[in-house]
């Protein structure tokens, strides 16, 4: 189901994240994206494309999993930007689409796929969200709402590359963990139909990750995100 941007009518977002793919953002931050919904912020998904095809999937089943995704991080919002799987590009009519999103959503923040990858999608989805965040705040332009600049961009991992990265910031998703692995559990087709099932599973993988996050801050699990701009903030108190 592709969102059209200017149906779009509600209260601003605190956040959104941007998707390549329907499961990026579950996979990236699920337990950050629960444990902030948790608190009062509002937090959206935009999918940039349907994920499909892929070998178990279709485009019904991977719309089914979405929502089941979407209701077990209890989600704002959530939309698809219709854009096209595998041929994903930082095209001008595609920043223009996201731009427009931006401008109606009204983010404060953006949260984009780490600008290193193996996947071409998920390295065109970064550059995308970039220049659309520029391009969210031109005026005299067709696009719908008004000029907009989300304050900051931050960037999650869900990554096809084995990278031994040094994260800016690691969230503790320890109470959240339940949520994060249900949303992702919620991917089926993904995840477990015709997978091994043999340890370690794809879900293992994700647990073994979240756990090896969580252990270099002294907890049970957490998420790694990077910033480009300087992290600001607004007190030691919040730092674990
Ligand atoms: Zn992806």
């Amino acid at each position: 189901m592709i969102t059209d941007p200017r149906s779009i009518d509600i209260e601003p977002l605190d956040f959104l994240v941007i998707a390549p793919h329907p499961d990026d953002a579950e996979l990236g931050m699920g337990g950050t994206i629960a444990k902030m919904i948790d608190v009062g912020m509002r937090v959206g998904v935009l999918d940039l494309t349907s994920g499909e095809p892929t070998p178990h999937g279709s485009e019904s089943i991977r719309q089914a999993e979405t929502a089941s995704a979407t209701e077990a991080l209890r989600l704002t919002w959530r939309g698809n930007a219709g854009l096209t799987n595998r041929k994903l590009q930082a095209t001008l009519e595609a920043r223009e689409l996201l731009a427009s999103f931006f401008r109606m959503l009204r983010p404060r923040w953006l949260f984009a796929p780490y600008w290193m990858d193996a996947h071409p999608d998920h390295v065109a989805a970064t550059e995308l969200v970039e220049a659309a965040r520029f391009w969210a705040k031109l005026s005299k332009t067709d696009m719908p709402g008004d000029r907009f600049h989300p304050e900051r961009i931050y960037y999650y991992f869900c990554i096809h590359l084995r990278l031994a990265v040094q994260p800016g910031w690691i969230v503790d998703i320890s109470d959240h963990w339940d949520q994060k692995i249900a949303s992702v559990m919620a991917y089926e087709s993904q995840f477990i139909t015709g997978r091994p099932t043999e340890p370690p599973t794809m879900i293992d993988r994700v647990r073994d990750d979240a756990a090896y996050w969580g252990k270099l801050i002294n907890r049970r699990f957490g998420e790694p995100f990077a910033t480009k701009e300087p992290l600001a903030i607004d007190s030691l108190r919040d730092l674990i």
